[in-house]
Parts: structure tokens; C-alpha cells; sequence
């Protein structure tokens, strides 16, 4: 905190960590940026966590880059081995000329299938389209995606198929017209901290708040109900509660008959899921499933939230499905205070999707299958055939690279060598590449394995927009200039295109903002001029005047005849189970204070001295059984390979789990997670690998 004294000037921008998008104030005095204070943006009403509030000054950190750098001719070989202290040893610096000529020659020599791209969500939307216009036009095919395959791709795969549409149905802060909420496989307190202060506000008021996580949280303490289930029974949970709803007749028949199809499938396919035959599975009592279910139905108004404990499952998709079934049956949506609402993780998360950075849609979800999409895009492009050939997701590209298919990426913003599932694999993937260009604002563990490394801009350097978990899309202006020669993404990138013979003309982020909003639909009334006078601006807006519609789907879907769709999920075990060898479950999600991979929250002076080191939580008694005391060392094993981490005591998590916090690279909970997807949302089973946990200091 300061005072007018401490800072010469202030701009309005958006907080780079979380998809709750607070709008924030950043005090500068002298090219620094001296302190955040929360302002009144539409999403947190000048509310801000820890993390907005203080993890602002990575962007002035000794780590920064700031000159291009070329892989040394005579650098060891390539692996995690570079550090701020011998960088030199594997890289030397160069101009901005020598840099980009030498990334776009590698790229253009390897070419077409052969070269593929993460974008990233950690930048605007402008400079996602870009990115994944760049890889469509230049390379002839769609194997671009981002961290949305490792988040919500299975709920975005789930809402597509049955509401029409990847985006939340109602803001987070419709929740203060609710009556009743679900918040499950999600921890808000910690991931979404200020859109927990409105769940909060919302028990304060009298609204129920139904709980649902394998571990428990501090959001139980303001919940109705706490239902902490085994972990990967969610179907079997949630259909069970569902069961209830058919058999007690308290769904919404009107609604059903009017917005619904396929509910005789999903009625019959309940039968057998029982809450006495589901208790077992569940680890919930039947009275408890029909006590939720009976609060549930009996809401006026209900939302149902979730996180990543629902769509990192094998069975995400299924997951999602039973959570929109629940919301159908009992009319859920489309009304104030009602709702179904994914909790999007990354800042730009929503937006980098929206503008086509996966690979089976372009901008707007329109199918790369589409003959009409693909022409209306080329002639808006007005250059290179659009391929109508799905594209490979984050894994599959990964793979594609052991399999010598991929030997050359464009990885921008994405740190693969942290993020991805049994990491030693992306990692080797990394090193095989003959030509890897890496764009970010530090020498990430990616950039480790780079042969060029183009320095960019951290959020508070650049301009552009960014679209929130509650489709709000915000404007993010420059506060201070970029490091040395570091320059912003989308100039960047469009520099990489000229070179690959794109015929870009983009000077401005906004040229490219109005390119967007003619491939569109979603962008329609929104306008670059809008959105610098008001800041932020909800899509669908209906008209230059309206600030935008915090709920849709009032009077339909976007689906054939309006009417969203009934699909039944069945149980499916989790792709390892339990055994002899590998005897505890394995969980891993974040912690307040750090994000994602690290590389920002951990060069961040107060929140790396709130958690500097890693470390992971067993239930007390677990911890007292292997003999450690909190404090003490661990080795954690699973079929992909080994970590040693420190324990600590928590009682949230049941005795059979460890929750392992993904940030840190020394004890990189990647190399333990297993690779399985789900087969329909491509994303891996982050929250459940097989275990087997060893004591090295005993008590
Ligand atoms: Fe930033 Fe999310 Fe915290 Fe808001 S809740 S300040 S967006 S991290």
C-alpha cells in the first residue's frame, strides 16, 4: 500500500494471474511499478487476493530477458540444465533482425506438418489469434492448442455438446440472486479468492452452499453441506443425486418439455444408480445424496460451479455431463441467480479459446470441418488454405515429436517442461526438436530447450484485451515499458510472419481486434474504442449501448430446435487404481499464494516468502504412520518416476491422499502424473496417478 506521494502516475489494467479478471490500479514512479490497489471492475468491485495484490513485481526481476538469444553452435547438449548464473555457456545474445531471421528460417526449412504451436493464456486475445493464425496461414494445418487441454477441456467439450457453447451460462456474481450453489471440484478460497468473498457473501445472506471435494477446503466452513467423496466417484455421486430427482418428482417438467431433448434416455438411465448403491461407491451416505438433492431441486434459484477437480479426470467430460443434466432437469439456467458455471483458471483462458488457440475450432468455436467456416476465414484472411483436418492437441503433439512427425514449435508463453503430464516425456520431446522457438519473459524450464529465446512483455507492459471466466472481455493497458530490448507478443509474432512470407500488415493490437470482430459473431458491438472508454464489456452485447448480458440462454440454446441436450455419463474407473505397489492417490492443484509452473508467483518477493518451498499434505495420521513428522522429507513415487519433497500435516486431505502443488521445479509434481486422457476433452488425469510414499527422515 502507499499514498498519492509514492507514485507519479496510475493506469487501469487487468490482474495477469487468475480467470476472475479484478481490474486493477497500478501505481508507477519512475518506470517501476510501486504498488496495486483493486479498482471497480465488474468482475471484483476493487477486490483483490494476495496474489493481485502483491505478485506484481516479477515483471522487475533480475530474471527478466532482455535481448533475443541464439542457441550457442558449441552449448552442451540440451536438457534442464541452463540457470541465470550459466546461460552464457548455452546461449549468446542478438538483435532482433539476426534472432527472428534465424526462428522463422528453422521453422520455414522443417515446415508444413512438421512444425506445430502453444500459444499460451497468459496472453491477450489478439495475440492468441494471432498465434493461431499464424500456424493455420503458415504452416497449412491446425496443431496449435494451449493450456486449456490441461484446465477445462473437457468441460468446454461437455458444454459444446450439450448447451451449443463453451462459455459459463451466468457470471460468478449471479450467485447473489441464488438460493442454493454447488461449488465442486473447485477451491475458490485459494484459486479463485475473490470470487470466493461472493460465496462467502452469499451464505452470509442465507444461501445454501453444497460442497463437494475429495479434500476438504475452507469453504466448508461456510457450507451447508460438505460431501467429501472418494476421489473418482463424481458420476457415481452426481447420478445418484440426480436418482433422487427422478424418483422424488421434483424435476422441472415444463422446462424439460420446452428447452430439453434426450430426457427419457437420461430418466431410464438413473434407475440403477440408487443413492444406497451409490454410498458405497461414493463414500457419501444415501440420506446426505437425497438431503443434497432435495435442497438442490427445491432451490428457486441455483448455480453449479466448478474447477478442475471436475474436468482433469479420464471421465471429465462425464463429469461436466452430469452437472449440466442436473442443471436441465430442475431449470437451472437461463434466469438470474441461476446457472452453470466452469471457473476458468488462467487470466485469458476464456479469451485465448474463444479466439481459436485449439485445434479443432477456429475463432468463436467454428468447426475447422466446416467448408462454409473455412471460406468465410479465407476471405477475411485473404491468403493459404485453411486445413480441414482437426488438429493435434498438447499431448498428441508432444507425442507426434517422439514419433520424429514434429520437429520444430513455436512455443509462446507455454512451459510445457513444467505443465504436462509425466513431464521427463515432454521434457525428452522438447530436446528432440531440431528447431524450437520460444517466446516469454524469462528463461522458463521450456526455454531450457530452446534454440532461439524472443524476449517478451509481462501484462503490465502491454495493450490488449483479456476475457474473464465471466465472458467479460477487459482492456489491459502498458503501465511501464518492456526490459532492454524485450517487445510486446503481438509485435512479435506478427514480425515471425513477415518472415514466414505472411502478408501481415497489422501496426497496432487494435487492427487486429477489428479483424476479429469480423470472424466473430461473439464480438458483435464490441468495439476497440468501447472497450478503452469503458473498460470492459460482457459478450453477448446486444447492442453499442449494452454493457452486456451477464446470463444467457433465457429463452433457448444455440443448438438444433434451442433445445440443449440430455447426455447420460456412466461410471469408469479411474485409468490406475490403488495397488500393492503404488498404494495412496496422488492429487495435485495450487496453492494461494503460487501459480501454475512458478514462474512468475515464485519471483514475486512476498508471496515466494509466504511459500518458498515445495512441499506436499497428508492427513496427519498417514504422516504418523510412515513415522515423519511435518517438516520431514518424503520420497513420492509413481509409475512414471520419483520426487523428495517436505511433508506437511493437513486434515483436509483423507488418509489415502497426497495433495502435491505443481509450482515448484525441484520437486516437479509432473514427473509423477499420469498421461491418460479423457477421450473426448483430450485432458489428462492430473487428479488421480497411483502413489506410493516413502519416509526418509523418520521420527
Ligand atoms: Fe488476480 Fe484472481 Fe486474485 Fe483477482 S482473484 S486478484 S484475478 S489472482
Amino acid at each position: 500500500q502507499g499514498d498519492t506521494a509514492d507514485y507519479d502516475r496510475e493506469v487501469k489494467s487487468v490482474c495477469p494471474f487468475c480467470g476472475v479478471g479484478c481490474q486493477v490500479s497500478l501505481k508507477v514512479k519512475d518506470n517501476k511499478v510501486k504498488f496495486v490497489e483493486g479498482i471497480d471492475g465488474p468482475a471484483n468491485e476493487g477486490r483483490l487476493c494476495v496474489k493481485g495484490r502483491f505478485g506484481f513485481d516479477y515483471i522487475h526481476h533480475e530474471h527478466r530477458l532482455t535481448k533475443p538469444l541464439i542457441r550457442r553452435e558449441d552449448a552442451p547438449p540440451k536438457g534442464l540444465n541452463v540457470n541465470p548464473g550459466n546461460w552464457q555457456t548455452h546461449f549468446r545474445e542478438a538483435t532482433w533482425d539476426e534472432a527472428l531471421d534465424v526462428a522463422a528460417k528453422g521453422l520455414k526449412d522443417i515446415g508444413g506438418r512438421g512444425v506445430a504451436g502453444f500459444g499460451s493464456a497468459k496472453c491477450t486475445n489478439e495475440e492468441a489469434y494471432l498465434f493461431q493464425k499464424l500456424i493455420r496461414q503458415g504452416f497449412g494445418h491446425n496443431n496449435v492448442d494451449h493450456c486449456t487441454r490441461l484446465c477445462h477441456a473437457s468441460s468446454v467439450a461437455a458444454l459444446m455438446e450439450n448447451v451449443g457453447s463453451g462459455a459459463v451460462t451466468a457470471t460468478f456474481n449471479e450467485i447473489e440472486n441464488a438460493d442454493v450453489a454447488i461449488v465442486i471440484g473447485a477451491n475458490p478460497i485459494e484459486n479463485h479468492p475473490v470470487a470466493a468473498t461472493y460465496f462467502k457473501q452469499f451464505t452470509k445472506r442465507g444461501g445454501k452452499l453444497i460442497v463437494m471435494d475429495p479434500r476438504g477446503q475452507a469453504l466448508k466452513r461456510f457450507a451447508s453441506h460438505m460431501l467429501q467423496f472418494r476421489p473418482g466417484a463424481d458420476v457415481s455421486m452426481l447420478n445418484a443425486i440426480m436418482h433422487v430427482i427422478v424418483e422424488e418428482s421434483l424435476y422441472d417438467q415444463q422446462y424439460i418439455d420446452a428447452y430439453t431433448e434426450n430426457w427419457e434416455a437420461e430418466r431410464k438411465h438413473l434407475a440403477d444408480f440408487t443413492p444406497e448403491k451409490m454410498a458405497k461407491i461414493c463414500g457419501i451416505e444415501a440420506e446426505v445424496l437425497r438431503d443434497v438433492a432435495r435442497t438442490f431441486a427445491g432451490a428457486k434459484s441455483a448455480m453449479i460451479f466448478w474447477g478442475m477437480g471436475v474436468s482433469q479426470h479420464i471421465h471429465g467430460t462425464d463429469n461436466s455431463r452430469c452437472l449440466i443434466s442436473l442443471a436441465l432437469m430442475t431449470g437451472q439456467v437461463g434466469r438470474p441467480g441461476a446457472g452453470l458455471h466452469p471457473l476458468r483458471g488462467q487470466n485469458n483462458v476464456q479469451g485465448a479459446s474463444d479466439a481459436g488457440l485449439i485445434p479443432m475450432f477456429l475463432p468463436d468455436y467454428q468447426p475447422v470441418g466446416d467448408d462454409g467456416v473455412r471460406s468465410a476465414f479465407q476471405e477475411v484472411w485473404q491468403d493459404g488454405q485453411i486445413d480441414p483436418q482437426r488438429g493435434l492437441t498438447v499431448t498428441e503433439i508432444l507425442d507426434a515429436v517422439h514419433a520424429g512427425d514434429i520437429q520444430g514449435m513455436y512455443i509462446l508463453g507455454e512451459n510445457p517442461a513444467m505443465s504436462d503430464p509425466d513431464v521427463e516425456h515432454a521434457r525428452d520431446a522438447l530436446a528432440k526438436l531440431d528447431h524450437l522457438v520460444v517466446q516469454d519473459i524469462f528463461i522458463t524450464e521450456t526455454a531450457n530447450f530452446a534454440d532461439v529465446i524472443l524476449p517478451a512483455s509481462a501484462f503490465a507492459e502491454k495493450t490488449g484485451t483479456v476475457t474473464n471466466t465471466n465472458r467479460q472481455v477487459q482492456m489491459g493497458r502498458p503501465a511501464v515499458p518492456p526490459p532492454g530490448d524485450a517487445r510486446e507478443d503481438w509485435w512479435i509474432t506478427v514480425e515471425l510472419a513477415k518472415r514466414l512470407g505472411l502478408p501481415w500488415t497489422y501496426t497496432h493490437p487494435s487492427d487486429v481486434f477489428g479483424e476479429m470482430t469480423k470472424v466473430m459473431k461473439s464480438f458483435d458491438n464490441i468495439t476497440w474504442d468501447r472497450l478503452e472508454t469503458q473498460s470492459a464489456v460482457t459478450y453477448p452485447s446486444l447492442s453499442p449501448e449494452d454493457p452486456g448480458q451477464p446470463i444467457v440462454f433465457a429463452d433457448g440454446f444455440p443448438r438444433p430446435e434451442g433445445r440443449a441436450r440430455f447426455t447420460p455419463a456412466n461410471v469408469i474407473a479411474p485409468d490406475e487404481t490403488p495397488d500393492a505397489d503404488y498404494p495412496m492417490i496422488l492429487t495435485t492443484g495450487r496453492q494461494l499464494e503460487h501459480w501454475h509452473t512458478g514462474s512468475m508467483t515464485r519471483r514475486s518477493r512476498v508471496l515466494d516468502a509466504v511459500e518458498p518451498e515445495a512441499n506436499c499434505s497428508l492427513h496427519p495420521s498417514t504422516l504418523r504412520k510412515l513415522g515423519v513428522a511435518p517438516g520431514g522429507m518424503l520420497r513420492l513415487s509413481t509409475r512414471r518416476g520419483s520426487i523428495e519433497i517436505m511433508a506437511r500435516a493437513d486434515r483436509a486431505v483423507s488418509p489415502d491422499m497426497v495433495f502435491l502443488p505443481f509450482a515448484y521445479v525441484e520437486a516437479a509434481a509432473n514427473i509423477l502424473t499420469n498421461p491418460a486422457v479423457d477421450p473426448y476433452g483430450k485432458i489428462p488425469e492430473f487428479k488421480f496417478s497411483a502413489v506410493h510414499v516413502e519416509a526418509l527422515d523418520v521420527m
